[in-house]
């Protein structure tokens, strides 16, 4: 169907080597795009680049570090130089550091805020005008259920996830002229190597999410390709600005 149809699109997956950003290349592989994975360990990227390339698909992986503006700079040329344009930007990269917050240290701080607030800044920076040449494109970062809540135990990751949807909605209102749509996808607790490190540090946490969430289970991370298709398809053309909670429920239940 045309509405979801991604043949001959270019998508770029920031952290697409594992966990949620794996789960959405591989559903905007389905869908028709070529995926670039783009991240840090090489080695794990390529992994998750072939496993692309057997479902079907035309993949590729770049270096990247969102931290540095250069590395994402890079990163792009290098994406319009061997696959010929960008049309879609997942900025799935994060990290967190779980402790009390009055004990972060400055760089404990940056590394947070720097890889999920501003890594994000610096993509879609750097991804812009390729897009705005294409006549549009599509941008979908990725927030958190601690967009919305507090999180006692991993505040830089908490305000770094609120900022992000308000970059997704000044983004949206930044560019809507060049028909670029930027939504955010405010994941729920996804079974990924992030949340088993989550799952490890803090007490009680698996059985408090299975309990608050009205679906009943922890999210997998094919849970998110349908959104991502969504967000990246002619489908969601006149959708820009939003957050969406993909969630089981969280977030609707007291
Ligand atoms: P993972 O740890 O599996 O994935 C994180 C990815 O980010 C890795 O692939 C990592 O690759 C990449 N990454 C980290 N730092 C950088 C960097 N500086 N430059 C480029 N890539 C980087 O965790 P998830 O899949 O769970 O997380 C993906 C996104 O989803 C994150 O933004 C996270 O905050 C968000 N999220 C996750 C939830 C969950 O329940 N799992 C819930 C809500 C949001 P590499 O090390 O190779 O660079």
């Amino acid at each position: 169907m045309r509405l979801f149809d991604l043949s001959g699109r270019v998508a770029v997956v920031t952290g697409g080597n594992g966990g949620i950003g794996l789960g959405m290349a591989h559903g905007l592989a389905a869908a028709g795009a070529s995926v670039v994975i783009a991240a840090r360990n090489a080695a794990k990227s390529e992994v998750a680049s072939a496993a692309l390339a057997a479902a079907g698909a035309r993949s590729g992986c770049i270096a990247l570090d969102v931290t540095q503006e250069g590395s994402c700079r890079a990163m792009v040329e290098e994406t319009i130089d061997r696959f010929g344009r960008l049309d879609i930007l997942v900025n799935n990269a994060g990290t967190s550091i779980r402790k009390p917050p009055e004990t972060y240290s400055a760089a404990e701080w940056h590394a947070v805020i720097d890889t999920n607030l501003t890594g994000a800044f610096f993509c879609s920076q750097a991804a812009h005008p390729a897009m705005k040449r294409g006549s549009g494109g599509k941008i979908i970062n990725i927030g958190s259920m601690f967009a919305i809540f507090g999180a006692a135990y991993a505040v830089p990751y908490a305000a770094s996830k609120g900022a992000v949807v308000q970059l997704t909605k000044s983004l949206a209102a930044a560019w809507a002229g060049d028909n670029i749509q930027v939504n955010a996808v405010l994941p729920g607790w996804i079974d990924t190597a992030l949340t088993q490190d989550a799952r490890r540090q803090v007490a009680g946490l698996h059985e408090r999410v299975l309990a608050r969430t009205p679906a009943g289970r922890w999210g997998l991370p094919e849970d998110l390709a349908g959104i991502a298709v969504f967000l990246a398809a002619p489908a969601s053309d006149f959708v820009t600005g939003a957050a969406i909670p993909v969630d089981g429920g969280f977030s609707a239940s007291g």
